[in-house]
């Protein structure tokens, strides 16, 4: 069976930066499964896979547009240490949950200067060239309850109860 739209694809996977840094994989865990066609990955690595079968093992190099995005500077701004007392010890690369033009997103601590801190709102992957290392293992149609929840059941996928289901 071939990947094609509302196809279940597991896999494995290893992603690493340009720098061969490993970002993330799936390496002693379950293999990572998704839904073809409904968005669940990076549109570049779902182009990929398209047509792919079980066994067939891909080396997808993905830029940031088809990625995590470009790095948007408008989402990297200043604020005022001060609005986070009570947060601990701010540090760098600490996540934190700030107000974002009206919306609560979670930003990065980027930098720290005296009285003000940089946070970055962008995705942590957002400007980086992603290189993946794919490997197939296993390809299934969606059942109708996957396709109208748009998302994978079992394994590499959603574990929710019964009751959460039926919502
Ligand atoms: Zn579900």
């Amino acid at each position: 069976m071939n990947i094609s739209d509302n196809k279940v694809v597991q896999m494995h996977y290893e992603l690493k930066n340009d720098q061969g840094q490993v970002l993330d994989s799936s390496t002693g865990k379950d293999p990572l499964a998704y839904i073809h066609g409904m968005g669940n990955i990076i549109p570049g690595l779902e182009k990929e896979l398209l047509n792919k079968t079980k066994g067939d093992k891909i080396n997808a190099v993905v830029g940031p547009a088809e990625g995590y995005g470009v790095k948007d500077d408008q989402k990297v701004f200043k604020v005022a240490k001060k609005q986070f007392q009570g947060d601990g010890d701010l540090q760098v690369g600490m996540q934190i949950q700030a107000e974002n033009q009206g919306n609560m997103e979670v930003g990065t601590v980027e930098k720290i200067e005296g009285d003000e801190i940089t946070l970055n709102f962008n995705h942590p992957l957002a400007g980086e060239t992603l290189h993946f290392d794919v490997e197939v293992v296993e390809v299934r149609d969606a059942t109708e309850e996957e396709l109208s929840h748009g998302h994978v059941h079992g394994v590499g996928g959603h574990d929710h109860g019964a009751e959460e289901d039926a919502k």
